[in-house]
């Protein structure tokens, strides 16, 4: 496939990336990363702009921290970080589970948390979309899997944006009008072609995690069909702390590909007390309950389902064994 042409633009800082988004037509321009989904797209000739504003030059965008992760770092430098292994092993460990280590090594934090939301009928060529009419995410105005005209039932298939927001991370966002700062579990809300609050403007910068994230057990497992490369079918991540007794003292939850946006739930003040069986067993039933995939994705709708609390109770399992997949060589 041959990538739909657009003028690159290269800056070399955040205010002549924000500058130059003030100049160019409003929905003229996209922000590129490392490229892995946007070009793809792109060669689908899916929304494909005239401009692109890349941002790997960009210093304000890199940097790992104690408290923070540049938005322009890549995703296999993430995980090989020591800081990051030290502090978010969960973190460490789910990156690993994102495409492929020759997508890590260009994909990007920023990036991969705005990936394209995704759906069978979306993610073709045009020829493949011609033969059956397209729909109202890319050339037509009606939706193939739900027929209607107003939402897009597309599926959030980001690995990250669970165990960030089990960990209650905060991402930094700039554009020309300034800075702010929003939660990720309040960031993603719309549907599958209005993804977030993200105005089209606004470049994320870094992604904040608070210092509590480094007392807690967290993790993520995936379904999917090729361990190598696939995107994920159901996702999910928790984090836990138990009190001195062994009971509940916190836990999220949060779940990916099996709706239009993640899914984050804090349950720490109901379940705070609780036995971890009990309180296991009634997070996974509730996270499944929320759970509301769509005919859009190779695995059938109800096992999709039904693994959200499959997994999410053998990850709670494994969190409070202090057992994790052993996808990263012990320090
Ligand atoms: C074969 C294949 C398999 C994949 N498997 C997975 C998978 O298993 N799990 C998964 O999560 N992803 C998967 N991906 C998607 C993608 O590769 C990753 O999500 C990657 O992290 C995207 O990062 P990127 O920097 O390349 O994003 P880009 O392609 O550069 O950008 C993605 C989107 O984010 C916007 N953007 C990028 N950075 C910023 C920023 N800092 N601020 C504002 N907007 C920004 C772009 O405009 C674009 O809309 C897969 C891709 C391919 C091709
Ligand atoms: S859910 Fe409907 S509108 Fe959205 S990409 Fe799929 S077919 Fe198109």
């Amino acid at each position: 496939m041959i990538l739909a042409p657009f003028t690159l633009h290269r800056p070399e800082s955040l205010a002549e990336a924000l500058s130059l988004a003030a100049k160019l037509p409003d929905g003229g321009y996209d922000w590129i990363g490392g490229g892995t989904d946007l070009l793809q797209n792109y060669k689908n000739r899916l929304n494909a702009k005239d401009h692109v504003i890349a941002l790997d030059r960009v210093p304000e965008m890199r940097g790992i921290s104690a408290e923070r992760i540049g938005a322009g770092e890549r995703l296999a430098v993430i995980s090989e970080s020591a800081v990051v292994r030290e502090r978010w092993p969960g973190l460490a460990e789910a990156i690993t589970h994102v495409a492929s280590p020759l997508i890590r090594n260009s994909g990007t934090l920023g990036g991969n948390l705005l990936v394209e939301t995704r759906c069978y009928y979306f993610n073709q060529t045009p020829f493949w979309r011609g033969t059956k009419g397209s729909c109202m995410k890319a050339e037509s105005d009606e939706c193939l899997v739900v027929p209607q005209k107003e939402i897009c039932y597309a599926a959030y298939s980001g690995d990250l944006a669970p165990i960030l927001g089990v960990l209650s991370a905060t991402l930094e966002l700039a554009s020309p009008a300034g800075t702010r700062e929003v939660r990720i579990d309040e960031f993603y809300a719309g549907d599958g072609i209005r993804k977030n609050v993200k105005r089209a403007d606004e470049i994320i910068v870094g992604v904040k995690v608070p210092a509590e994230a480094s007392t807690l057990r967290a993790g993520y497992r995936k379904l999917r069909h090729r361990d190598a490369l696939d995107y994920p079918e159901m996702g999910c991540a928790a984090a836990l702390r138990l009190d001195p007794s062994g009971r509940i003292e916190l836990l999220r939850a949060a779940t990916t590909a099996v709706d239009v946006v993640p899914h984050f739930l804090d349950f720490s003040e109901l379940m705070r007390g609780q036995e971890p069986d009990t309180a296991f067993a009634e997070v996974a039933a509730a996270m499944e309950e929320r759970a509301q995939p769509k005919k859009n994705t190779s695995m059938p709708v109800g096992y999709r389902k039904k693994m959200v609390r499959v997994y999410l109770g053998r990850l709670l399992d494994d969190l409070r064994a202090g057992r994790t997949e052993g996808r990263i060589p012990a320090a």
